[in-house]
């Protein structure tokens, strides 16, 4: 039985239950200008004009010296910010690597923020930490990693490229006698890093962070399609650190992991994979062909804000031997109450955090094995049908369309250039520019799991109509 309410509560004459009513008064505001923003998607340009990015000035100023009521400030947001984004969560949007917003994972964001929970250790959030360790389960199935792999959800793919290479700067120095940890990278044995010409800037970032260096690095050439030469590595040894691609960000294409990994694994290699989004073609049975060999891997880097649309955000670092992630991570103080089980403060760069895995898990757990692998190969057709249309129009597709990326030009830099410009200003979909391989292209990433083919076919128009000169 439910013990029955004190009928005076001794807060009843604060102003807490006037101030609950405005709370849930202003969050239904704000569920209902999120619903419209969304359903007015399909009707704006997908770039913000810039006489938005001009109205934007209005929020500039000094901050007030007192208080503004919350429905004033989430009206100013509403008034002035929500026009002035891009409409990402449509599904006319082709830039970088942008998956959109899964309604699950929406949905479960709005309520995690209700939650306000700080998912750092166990005891500040049970329901964080369990939802994010079924999550990373589901992660490391789906990808088809081996067993017993281990990781944490952080907040892109470039803090999961540092989180996995702080794990093998861990393991490399340690194998030879010295604790990085403890004494830092001054005096330490050499670590050597072999990376291919076409490594994402993230991965320079995070090597650059870790001291390892953004040029102190051996570059293995590149095919036509960007993948590692696998006849062009250099010999390989145990204090070496190998980072392959899975998902070239321009053509899609993946590094031959099948043909590089046996040897590399033998030789003691720590092989590192960016797979920021390519690797997630694991969860497809169509795909998955395109992701043999990256699980020879010792880590993973992986993005749940791109391809599997969880939003923003979500990446994942994960090692085949999480007890290395967690040598490189682990904080203790006397404060901080932690038990037995797996702290999440132990496997990445930071303590307090948002609960992020529960969106990764809101997200998974509605899409289910199929609906993962459905994003894959739905997203994918999308990319050929574009890559068809264009081509049949004369214009030249310059990447093997292996997954749902597509790289066109135009013509010369200058036309392909005006065409993106005409583009991105008449508004039906958004793309950006490369330069890939000495050619200048526009780049269309299908990654949105709401781009239908009607989304494909008013696109594939603006772009042949921008194209016109
Ligand atoms: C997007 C991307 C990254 C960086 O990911 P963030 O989530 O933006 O930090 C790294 N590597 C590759 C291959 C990518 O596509």
């Amino acid at each position: 039985m439910a013990a029955s309410r004190p009928t005076h509560s001794p807060h009843s004459s604060l102003p807490g239950a006037k101030a609950a009513e405005t709370r849930t008064a202003l969050l239904k505001r704000a569920a209902r200008d999120a619903m419209d923003y969304l359903e007015g998607l399909d009707k704006r340009p997908v770039a913000a004009t810039p006489e938005a990015i001009a109205a934007l000035n209005a929020l500039r100023g000094p901050l007030p010296p007192g208080p503004t009521s919350a429905e004033t400030v989430l009206h100013l947001l509403d008034t002035y910010g929500s026009p002035a984004t891009m409409a990402q969560a449509g599904g006319r949007f082709f830039g970088y690597v942008i998956g959109g917003s899964l309604p699950a994972s929406l949905a479960a964001g709005w309520l995690v923020s209700a939650w306000d929970q700080n998912a750092a250790t166990f005891v500040a959030s049970p329901a964080a930490i369990v939802l994010e360790e079924i999550a990373l389960e589901w992660v490391r199935d789906l990808l088809a990693l081996p067993e017993g792999t281990g990781g944490a959800v952080v907040t892109g793919a470039t803090m999961a490229n540092l989180s996995a290479l702080a794990a093998a700067r861990h393991a490399l120095l340690a194998r030879a006698g010295w604790d990085v940890e403890a004494d830092g990278l001054f005096g330490a044995p050499e670590i050597r890093v072999v990376v291919g010409e076409e490594a994402h800037p993230s991965l320079f970032k995070a090597l650059g962070l870790l001291g390892l260096g953004r040029k102190r690095v051996v570059r293995v050439p590149v095919d036509g399609q960007g993948q590692m030469k696998a006849d062009a590595l250099p010999h390989l040894d145990a204090q070496t650190i190998l980072c392959l691609q899975a998902g070239n960000v321009n053509t899609g294409a993946f590094d031959p992991a099948a043909a590089i990994c046996p040897a590399a694994r033998a030789a003691g290699t720590w092989i590192h994979v960016d797979g920021a989004f390519g690797l997630w073609a694991a969860a497809s049975p169509e795909y998955r062909k395109l992701t043999k060999g990256f699980e020879l891997a010792d880590s993973w880097a992986t993005d749940g804000h791109k391809w599997p649309n969880i939003g923003y955000d979500c990446g994942i670092a994960l090692a085949r031997d999480p007890s290395l992630l967690r040598a490189a991570m682990s904080i203790r103080a006397s404060y901080l109450a932690m038990g037995e089980q797996r702290e999440p403060s132990d496997y990445n760069p930071e303590l307090s955090r948002r609960a992020r895995g529960v969106e990764l898990w809101a997200g998974l757990r509605s899409l289910g094995r199929s609906g993962m692998a459905e994003i894959i190969e739905r997203t994918s057709s999308h990319a050929r049908r574009f890559a068809a249309g264009l081509r049949a129009a004369g214009y030249e597709v310059l990447n093997d369309v292996v997954i749902n990326q597509v790289l066109v030009s135009f013509g010369s830099a200058e036309r392909t250039l005006r065409t993106i410009e005409r583009l991105q200003a008449e508004g039906t979909c958004w793309c950006g520019s490369t330069k890939w391989q000495g050619h200048t292209a526009m780049r269309i990433s299908v990654s949105s799991w709401a781009t239908t083919k009607e989304d494909v076919e008013r696109s594939l128009a603006a772009m042949l109509n921008a194209a016109e000169e």
